[in-house]
């Protein structure tokens, strides 16, 4: 669970539920390793809360990129480019 901001340069110790920010957030565990059908390969996810704290959920948010999450800049102004 939560314990700390994800914001690895910061320390905010995760307290209250109403301060910062709260993201779910699917990660990528790996492949199963004996897979009972090759066809049905899929690789294991995993449901992961992450927290941001106020100051750093004002400059930033979280996203996944190649399995890991990571922070990346807060768009103040929301455009429509976020269909990837
Ligand atoms: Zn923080």
């Amino acid at each position: 669970m939560v314990s700390k901001c994800a914001n690895p340069q910061c320390g905010a110790a995760f307290l209250y539920l109403h301060q910062g920010k709260l993201f779910r957030i699917e990660t990528d565990a790996g492949w199963p390793q004996d897979p009972p059908d090759p066809s049905a390969r899929k690789p294991i996810r995993r449901l992961e809360y992450f927290w941001l704290c106020d100051d750093c959920a004002a400059q930033m948010t979280l996203a996944r990129k190649d399995g890991a999450v990571v922070t990346a800049p807060n768009v103040a102004t929301r455009s429509a480019a976020t269909a990837s």
